[in-house]
């Protein structure tokens, strides 16, 4: 929206005089105008302040307020490239069939390659897909006085599971608590909340019900909150808990792709991309100390995260993934199991215009028949498009094909 003019309180150029004299701040400008005018008042500011011209930052094309729980402060929008690779076919537990696959990047090369691995899925029959473990997770951290009352916390958790989720669950129509783990460091106590949140991602959800819960902990225990998140959750950082325990949507897919169709289509042996996968993804892996026993599935992750509205710094948590390739019968075998993949189709980001149509290229924009259903869905395909590029990538760098297809694609 580049309309700068009057709303009726106040246009863009008077709105940002009035910050100038210190009259408003900067993020109180949605209070005397529309957001779009709001939004224009800042690219004003910023510009001056700045020199930097933000026309093409300003050149977005979805009503400012349709952003407004998703940011502050807002002076326009990033816009990232958008394409797809496919149609290719999932054979999931939530979803079957042919789908388009929305990825929106910048790095060029990484959607032929994707599309490349999917033609390949399709030709060898579609690939198989299944959520095989669903639960967003917080962990509060409490002080205790000593190890004796840690023991006595650890207890009363135990025998007072449904009081905790009577308490968690009041806060919301969806979500369901379905454990409670106790970790004890010292005089430290992290209970590490897991629920079933459905269709929705599910960080908030699960912040405000452990936050009811914690209040019931308090009241009926010696122990004291000291916040609400002791980094045992856990979100957004790199941690083994998440690719061990799984976080959000635990999910694999696989496929099992005939030796001629390896042979002409992506250029190398079954044999090849099986000890390629070994060297690299496996021994490569372990001796770099690595979370993620992979090629590149955090790209696809990224780019489909981007593409539908997914918290894009959950990509940390998205990329714990191990891939396998093996021979078997003489064709090639390869899975892709990603442990703590956060995604939803409600909430957050994946109601903004364009991000809810890459959910529509799916299929899956909003809550799913039953709840739960189309988060699983995109769970699925985007396991299925991580295969697509470990396959394609896998297969480039076996037949050792890989600058040649970055340098004929003038990247
Ligand atoms: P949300 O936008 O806060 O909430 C989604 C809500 O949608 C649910 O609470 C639920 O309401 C409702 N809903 C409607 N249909 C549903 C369905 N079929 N399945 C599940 N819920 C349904 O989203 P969220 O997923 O809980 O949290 C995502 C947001 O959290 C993102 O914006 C992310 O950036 C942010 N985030 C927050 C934190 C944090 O610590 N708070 C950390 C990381 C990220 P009811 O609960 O009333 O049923």
């Amino acid at each position: 929206m580049t309309d700068e003019t009057d709303s009726g309180s106040g246009d863009a150029a008077t709105l940002a005089e009035r910050v100038r004299d210190g009259e408003l701040r900067l993020h109180e400008l949605e209070d005397h105008a529309d957001a779009d005018t709001a939004a224009a008042a800042r690219r004003l500011l910023v510009e001056e302040d700045s020199g930097a011209s933000l026309d093409a930052v300003g050149d977005y094309g979805f009503p400012a307020e349709a952003a407004d729980a998703n940011i502050e402060n807002m002076v326009g929008a990033v816009q990232v490239p958008l394409g797809v690779a496919g149609p290719v076919h999932v054979n999931g537990g939530a979803l079957q069939g042919e789908r388009y696959l929305p990825l929106a990047t910048t790095e060029g090369a990484l959607l032929a390659s994707v599309n490349r691995g999917c033609s390949v899925i399709s030709a060898a029959g579609g690939a198989a897909a299944r959520v095989l473990k669903s639960g967003m997770t917080r962990a509060p951290v409490f002080r205790v006085e000593d190890v004796v009352e840690a023991e006595a916390l650890v207890e009363w958790v135990r025998d007072n599971r449904s009081a905790l989720a009577e308490a968690a669950e009041s806060t919301t129509s969806h979500g369901e608590l379905e454990e409670v783990t106790p970790y004890v460091v010292g005089n430290s106590v992290y209970l590490r909340f897991r629920y079933d949140t459905k269709d929705a991602m599910g960080m908030n959800m699960a912040t405000i019900a452990t936050e009811e819960a914690c209040a019931v902990v308090e009241e009926e225990t010696a122990a004291e909150l000291v916040a609400l998140s002791g980094n045992l959750c856990s979100d957004k950082k790199p941690a083994a808990i998440n690719a061990v325990e799984g976080r959000g949507r635990t999910v694999t897919a696989d496929v099992k792709v005939p030796r001629e169709v390896v042979e002409s289509r992506l250029h190398t042996t079954p044999e090849a991309v099986a000890e390629l996968n070994t060297r690299k993804n496996l021994v490569g892996s372990a001796k770099a100390a690595s979370l993620g026993f992979n090629a590149h599935v955090a790209n696809v992750v990224a780019a489909m995260f981007l593409a539908t509205g997914q918290d894009e710094a959950q990509v940390v948590e998205g990329a714990n993934a191990i891939t396998t390739a093996e021979v078997r019968d003489g064709d090639l075998y390869v899975s892709v199991s990603l442990a703590s993949l956060e995604v939803g189709t409600v909430g957050g980001g994946t109601k903004l215009p364009t991000q809810a149509e890459g959910l529509d290229v799916l299929g899956l924009r909003g809550g799913g028949d039953p709840p739960g259903s189309n988060a699983d869905a995109l769970a699925e395909c985007i396991a299925v498009g991580s295969l697509a590029g470990e396959l394609s990538l896998l297969s480039a760098l076996a037949s050792r094909h890989l600058s040649s297809a970055h340098s004929d694609l003038g990247r």
